[in-house]
């Protein structure tokens, strides 16, 4: 089968090369002059495990090519529109005029009875369709939903890998057509669900506000853990045991961020509210991790007192390791703020950086080549992301260069007994404070 991928960010890009690899000929297409020119000469534009060698190895292999031309989506058995759908400025909706821009575009160059998939995250793909048929009135296609579950940091593992595949589809024609794409993941005993549009498409809404809702709640136990003296990763573990809560997703943290979780909570709370049918749960998860993300700076200030003229070491600004995205990151409220407060942040992240420049303007914000530059001279440091260098980094060391040692771990990546043991102030989230509040 042929088949196009418009859209070649994070979602597109690796569903273009994992679809490659599954055994069918990929085209990936984006607008994006410069990111295309890249590709085709193996420069990939985004940090996530394995993607290179799936890329290069398929494009080897003939499976995979890549072009700035809808055009190309011609000759296609199925075309999956993978563009972004951010928040739209301003409000809480998602801004889906890529969606209808690539759908507007696109359909002059298919072919009769092609399937068009709607993989980027919408909740009115119906609107597409009637884009299609507007546009094109001649031509005979199929719609077809295959939201997207994949994480950033293990795409490849989840897309090839995934818990389940859900494909919502109109017509008899399109679910053979999407059976046999998916037909080397269902061999492989991964379940392949389908079920019509609508509710292909608000599945994936769902799951990301309970997701969402899970990271929010762990966060709340956790501060509650935090003033009774007991312990959330053992309190998280003992939650997750039980099956019926699942062990994943209850890391506590600085508040979930990322390109999905806070604009699919805003994007469902906002169709609700025009449904007439206002979220309560999603609603309160979305403004109590808007203001955990703050609030962190408040745990800085409590270990460091006043921040002002403080040089204050930041370790990492993705919004989780193992990714360069920085989008809806907790970095991007804790380092204005500590810069608001007249702090001084150096700030290190081992591949974020050239994403958060541009968007942490704050003059007093000094961007360091490494975590040991960071830490230099500095009265805290504070873990946003947890990288694994953050985790394995030589403290003892690190507590020597540091003007005054105190560390606030947002991860839970350290050890309390440990960093006592070497002579740290150390909190972290939802668990005791350990050593002692150096004198300020
Ligand atoms: P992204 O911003 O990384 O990539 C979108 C790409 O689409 C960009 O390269 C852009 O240049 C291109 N594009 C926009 N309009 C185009 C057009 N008319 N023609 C050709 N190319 C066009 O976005 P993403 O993170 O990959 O997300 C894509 C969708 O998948 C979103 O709806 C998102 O919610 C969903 N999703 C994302 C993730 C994730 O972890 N990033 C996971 C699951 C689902």
């Amino acid at each position: 089968m042929k088949i196009a991928v418009v859209g070649t960010g994070y979602v597109g890009l690796v569903s273009g090369a994992c679809f490659a690899e599954l055994g069918w000929h990929v085209t990936c297409i984006d607008k994006d002059r410069k990111k295309i020119a890249g590709l085709k000469k193996g420069n990939i534009p985004i940090f996530e495990p394995g993607l290179r060698t799936l890329v290069i190895g398929n494009m080897r292999a003939g499976r995979l090519e890549f072009s700035e031309s809808l055009a190309d989506a011609k000759g296609r058995d199925a075309v999956f529109i993978a563009v972004g759908t951010p928040t739209a400025d301003g409000s809480r909706k998602a801004d889906l005029s890529y969606v209808f821009a690539a759908a507007k575009e696109l359909c002059r160059h298919l072919d009769d009875q092609v399937t068009v998939v709607v993989k980027s995250t919408v909740g009115t793909g119906e609107r597409v369709k009637e884009i299609i048929h507007k546009t094109c009135p001649r031509l005979t296609f199929d719609m077809a939903s295959n939201p997207e579950f994949l994480r950033e940091g293990c795409a490849v593992q989840d897309f090839l890998k995934p818990d389940r595949v859900i494909v919502g589809v109109e017509s008899e024609r399109a679910a053979r057509k999407m059976a046999a794409l998916y037909q080397p993941l269902k061999k492989k005993g991964i379940p392949v669900l389908f079920t019509d549009v609508k509710t292909a498409e608000f599945t994936k809404y769902a799951a990301n506000a309970f997701l969402a809702t899970k990271i929010a709640f762990v966060n709340e136990m956790a501060d509650i853990c935090e003033k009774v003296g007991a312990n959330i990763e053992d309190v998280a573990t003992g939650m997750g045991l039980d099956h019926r809560i699942g062990a994943d997703y209850m890391k506590p943290g600085p508040g979930y961020g990322g390109s999905c979780f806070p604009k699919d909570t805003r994007a469902l709370d906002h169709v609700a509210e025009e449904l007439g049918v206002p979220t309560r749960i999603v609603s309160t998860v979305i403004d109590t991790n808007e203001a955990r993300k703050v609030a962190m700076v408040e745990k800085v200030a409590a270990a460091c007192g006043s921040l002002k003229g403080k040089r204050i070491a930041v370790l990492g600004l993705a919004f989780k390791a193992n990714t360069d995205d920085m989008r809806d990151s907790p970095a991007l409220a804790v380092v204005p703020e500590l810069a608001r407060r007249g702090a001084k942040p150096a700030v290190f992240d081992p591949e974020a950086m050239q994403q958060a420049k541009p968007q942490l303007k704050q003059k007093s914000i000094l961007w360091c080549a490494s975590a040991e530059e960071a830490l230099k001279g500095a009265e805290a440091a504070v873990i946003i992301t947890e990288w694994e260098v953050f985790r394995k980094l030589d403290w003892k060391k690190a507590r020597q260069a540091m003007k005054k040692p105190i560390v606030v771990d947002l991860r839970n990546i350290l050890e309390p007994a440990d960093m006592e043991k070497k002579g740290f102030y150390y909190l972290s989230i939802g668990r005791r404070p350990a050593g002692r509040k150096p004198k300020l």
